[in-house]
């Protein structure tokens, strides 16, 4: 069946499964009392108060007593049952919605290449809501309603067995592969569109991602008529598929009905035949509306499902991908480095593209070294590497004479603090966006570190001072501040390795300045590999290696560079141009 599909995720009912047996239970009571105990009353109440002498008191109000007290059982187990299952519903849903945010933290750089950062949170947050709404619609449902059926079809088995005629038992068997077939059918073409339409609401959610991640270059450019027409080009193509999703869902209802019809009709014209008295009568019909209505909504649970099989796709695509750079097995423990560096014939692709290419090279602890050459020589892949972004494709990067893939990735992320060329800052304050290089640090140790990095002057003259929220990404400070409070995270971090992915838009000359002063009191006693995009810099690193296509053509000091490597020279001379114009 197609509960089949959902099984594995039944294991996280466990922390609630009172909850969910309360729930099945009273969905019991619920089915007991409308298929079968309903009926029951009407059988027996309608030929009392049809008959010409009048019944005894205590009988006849004994059986108008227990109307109501059947409508009570049946409403009260109908609300138990909805509101149990709906809690075990949301509580499995919420740790599949962490599981996956989980999953996703520790998934590999690459692949956050192949996939549309829109696209994912449409998956955490669009395809769990609906799951989320699929599970309470489904659950009012899944249990009671096939509860019910079975005791309305097991009222008529046993009016058949009253009767001697087991026509009735017939006319309920027939009917059931009758509203089957549409209910299948449909249901396998709301898995289809429904995959179509998802994956149409996650380009949305792209697209309004996009346009929201570059407010500045839209406007600067002019590009709202551009960016309006692409999100109603998208929501168009959303609104078709969704259209489609419905025009299937919303036919089953009438199909069932009409059968439904059918085996109403047909169950009157046996009872007529049959000559059964009107409490029989009265009787069937209760049954056979008792059958509808289950009927009717396992065929909508059935389309709801489909609908959230989609869903769930989407999320077992995120949930399934394979972390591509895994720990091994038996990591060697680290916990703090020298600092040495080794590349050892190290040749990296992206895909089908070969990027490095027996990159071999050794960095002694505590040396500044600087990568340049020519945008997409292979700088920022070689730093990604010691990082372990990404492995190597052939050869090995090794850390204190430690092959990087025999320590845990956190060991060696821990020796490692990363300067971004773009300083990314939480929306929280600047403490706290200190603190993140070491959580245990004291305020103390903080302001030391924003001391060391140039910050301290500028956070204390802040109203807030240390407390001070810092907005979106970090958006209430300027470019050079927030480089700056990322250095004091990185002095806090206290590694013995920083990468240092020079900022390459153009700081004010006393930003770059306290930058500079900054970074060159951080490379004290650590190993230092700068991309340098800016030749200023590059003067107070102990060696400079030149990149070029994906090769370490050579390496040295300024001085010895600019002497022997034309391309060196070149690189060097256009810099200090540029740098000169402006
Ligand atoms: P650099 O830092 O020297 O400018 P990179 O290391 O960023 O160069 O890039 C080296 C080459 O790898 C470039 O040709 C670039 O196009 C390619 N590249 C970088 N990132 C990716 C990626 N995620 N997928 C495919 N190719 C990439």
């Amino acid at each position: 069946m197609f509960l089949k599909r959902f099984r594995p995720y039944f294991n996280y009912l466990k922390p609630v499964k009172v909850q969910f047996g309360v729930g099945l239970l009273a969905g019991l009571i619920y089915a007991a009392s409308s298929g079968f105990g309903l009926p029951y009353v009407t059988k027996h109440l309608v030929p009392l108060v049809t008959q010409p002498d009048k019944p005894e008191a205590t009988v006849l109000f004994g059986y108008l007593a227990l109307v109501p007290i059947m409508f009570a059982l049946r409403a009260l187990g109908s609300f138990v049952n909805a509101y149990f299952i709906a809690y075990s519903g949301m509580f499995v849903l919420e740790q599949i919605r962490r599981m996956v945010f989980d999953h996703i933290q520790r998934l590999p750089l690459a692949f956050f290449h192949k996939n549309k950062v829109g696209d994912l949170m449409s998956r955490v947050l669009g395809d769990t809501t609906l799951l989320q709404t699929a599970i309470v619609r489904v659950v009012d449902s899944l249990i009671k309603e096939p509860a019910t059926l079975l005791a309305a079809g097991g009222y008529l088995v046993y009016l058949s067995f009253q009767t001697e005629d087991i026509s009735f038992i017939l006319l309920a068997l027939a009917s059931i592969p009758a509203c089957v077939l549409p209910i299948r059918f449909i249901g396998q073409a709301i898995v289809k569109k429904a995959t179509l339409a998802q994956a149409e609401a996650g380009e949305l959610n792209h697209v309004l991602n996009e346009n929201l991640s570059a407010t500045r270059e839209i406007r600067a450019y002019s590009l709202e008529a551009q960016q309006s027409e692409r999100f109603a080009e998208t929501c168009a193509r959303f609104l078709k598929q969704s259209l489609k999703v419905v025009k299937y869902d919303k036919a089953l209802t009438p199909i069932i009905e009409v059968v439904t019809a059918g085996a109403l009709v047909g169950a009157l014209s046996i009872a007529i035949q049959r000559d059964v008295d009107e409490g029989a009568l009265a009787s069937i019909l209760v049954a056979l509306y008792m059958c509808y209505q289950p009927t009717k909504k396992l065929g909508n649970v059935s389309n709801t499902i489909r609908q959230a099989e989609a869903s769930l796709n989407r999320l077992e695509y995120v949930l399934n991908k394979q972390d591509t750079v895994p720990d091994a097995e038996k990591p060697t423990p680290l916990n703090k480095a020298r600092g040495d560096l080794k590349f050892e014939n190290v040749s990296f692709q992206y895909a089908d593209k070969a990027v490095l290419q027996s990159v071999h090279t050794e960095i002694p602890a505590g040396q500044t070294v600087a990568l340049v050459g020519p945008s997409g020589a292979g700088k920022t892949t070689f730093a990604n590497l010691v990082l372990r972004f990404y492995d190597v494709a052939d050869g090995c990067v090794r850390i204190d004479g430690l092959d990087i893939r025999q320590i845990s990735k956190e060991d060696l992320r821990r020796q490692i603090a990363l300067v971004s060329q773009e300083a990314i800052l939480f929306s929280d304050t600047i403490a706290n966006n200190i603190r993140l290089g070491n959580p245990d640090a004291s305020d103390a140790d903080i302001e030391q570190a924003a001391r060391m990095a140039h910050a301290h002057d500028f956070i204390e003259a802040l109203e807030d001072g240390y407390e001070t929220l810092v907005g979106e990404r970090g958006s209430r400070l300027s470019g050079g501040q927030r480089q700056r409070i990322s250095i004091a995270r990185a002095f806090l971090k206290n590694a013995p390795i920083i990468i240092l992915d020079e900022p390459t838009s153009a700081l004010d000359a006393v930003s770059e300045h306290q930058i500079q002063a900054a970074l060159e009191e951080l490379s004290k006693g650590r190993t230092v590999l700068i991309i340098a995009h800016r030749f200023s810099t590059i003067q107070h690193a102990d060696r400079i290696l030149v990149f070029d296509c994906g090769q370490i053509i050579t390496s040295g000091t300024h001085a010895e560079l600019y002497s022997s490597n034309a391309l060196y020279r070149s690189l060097y001379d256009k810099q200090s141009k540029t740098a000169l114009e402006n």
